[in-house]
């Protein structure tokens, strides 16, 4: 093997520009990028710049992704579909996201160096929104690409109460022309995704990669919960119809039924009001996250918290009220691409490590167009979401050699059926 495919040259060159995509962040002290930000276009400037350095041809479609394109040996050939996401939540870590980003974009350029064509093109997306940091609607990146866009998504509004429609605008991306991000199926032939894991599966199995075999499906939800206000001082303990008492009742129930029901279920979000020290709290809104590998098992549990929180309305005399305003189904992988991404692995580090992926990813929405696979990449103490996130140089070689392995299985044998 030449040097410059040694495991800890790629891998060095991975952290690299992963270090140098970090920069593009809303402030100094934390990485925050957020979707149609100015750090979104120095970002997706630099992302591009490497892309035509691949030897790629890039554009910038109509929901402000940046895509790349490897012809194959045919010009106009359908492509393999590369890449993940280029926005991160606040005070992020550095490789959620532009890690798949970087992977692929070196993957072609390996097949630049060396006058390579694949039998199928090679296309490279960096999404531009993923997280849903900016306005709490996750994919939209992918599912502009896919053709899901939703037109009453263009009512969300930011902190600074900031529509998505005047967002894109002011990015130059006009509302009117948002139909022309969506791509067709006829377009590719498969997405390959590789993504820190997130969790701790990898690092207890002393694995640098894993595949995944499916994404859980999620649900989000806003709960009202409306009390009385009152005088913290006159009103005795037993009268007060006290809203933050009754939502305090209702997370811990949610973990409860959560434990029991095999699922993960998180709140993350709560404000109530008036706000006052002296005051009794009026109305609570919170917010429920809950995921699992089975649709049905996710349900269930919801149907037990959403019982549980009749009983405490009617209890504590609160009204309580919920709304859900995101799903996702879980997504399965594509046995052919996780056989492909396995089998790599058993040559690349001596075994493979499957495992369902607990966090969201592109790949659910791209799964509407083409089959999906993941590689997941080690991350140290499953940390992620969190400046802490950190990955070691030689597990990211590792994972670039799994995906030219996968890739040139893919060349050799198509997906079937
Ligand atoms: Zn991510």
């Amino acid at each position: 093997m030449n040097n410059n495919w040694s495991v800890s040259a790629i891998g060095r060159r991975l952290t690299e520009r992963c270090d140098a995509l970090a920069v593009f962040s809303e402030s100094t002290d934390a990485l925050t990028r957020v979707y149609l930000s100015k750090q979104h276009r120095a970002a997706h400037q630099q992302v591009a710049q490497w892309m035509i350095g691949a030897g790629m041809r890039i554009w910038h479609d109509a929901v402000g992704n940046v895509c790349g394109r490897y012809e194959g040996v045919r010009a106009g050939a359908p492509a393999l579909l590369l890449g993940s996401h280029l926005d991160t939540v606040r005070n992020a870590g550095k490789y959620d996201g532009m890690l798949g980003v970087i992977t692929a974009i070196e993957l072609v350029a390996r097949l630049h160096e060396n006058n390579q064509r694949l039998p199928f093109a090679i296309e490279v997306v960096g999404f531009a929104d993923e997280e849903g940091t900016r306005f709490g609607s996750t994919l939209l990146g992918s599912r502009g690409l896919t053709g899901q866009w939703q037109d009453d998504w263009l009512k969300l509004c930011d902190v600074n109460g900031v529509s998505l429609a005047q967002a894109l605008e002011q990015f130059g991306l006009p509302v009117s022309a948002i139909s022309r991000a969506a791509r067709s199926a006829q377009d590719f032939i498969g997405y390959l995704e590789v993504h820190i894991e997130q969790g701790p599966q990898l690092e207890a199995a002393q694995l640098a990669v894993g595949v995944v075999t499916a994404i859980n499906g999620a649900k989000r939800l806003n709960f009202t919960i409306n009390g009385q206000a009152g005088h913290a001082g006159t009103v005795p303990m037993a009268q007060r119809q006290d809203a933050l008492v009754a939502a305090s009742e209702l997370v811990l129930a949610i973990e409860t039924i959560a434990r029991a029901r095999n699922v993960v279920a998180t709140v993350g979000q709560i404000s109530c009001k008036p706000g006052a020290v002296n005051v009794i709290c009026a109305q609570v809104h919170m917010s429920l996250d809950i995921r699992a590998a089975d649709d049905r098992q996710r349900d269930q549990a919801l149907t037990d918290i959403l019982a549980r929180a009749a009983q405490i309305s009617e209890k504590r005399r609160v009204q309580i009220s919920e709304a859900c305003f995101y799903q996702s189904d879980a997504t399965p992988c594509d046995v052919t691409l996780q056989h492909y991404l396995q089998s790599a692995c058993d040559k690349v580090q001596g075994q493979s490590l499957s495992l369902a992926s607990g966090a969201g990813h592109d790949a659910m929405a791209i799964a509407q167009l083409c089959p999906v696979g993941m590689l997941f990449v080690r991350c140290a103490g499953g940390i992620s979401h969190h400046p802490g996130e950190a990955v070691l140089s030689d597990d990211l070689g590792l994972a670039f050699l799994v995906l030219d392995d996968a890739v040139r299985q893919l060349a050799e044998s198509p997906i079937s059926g």
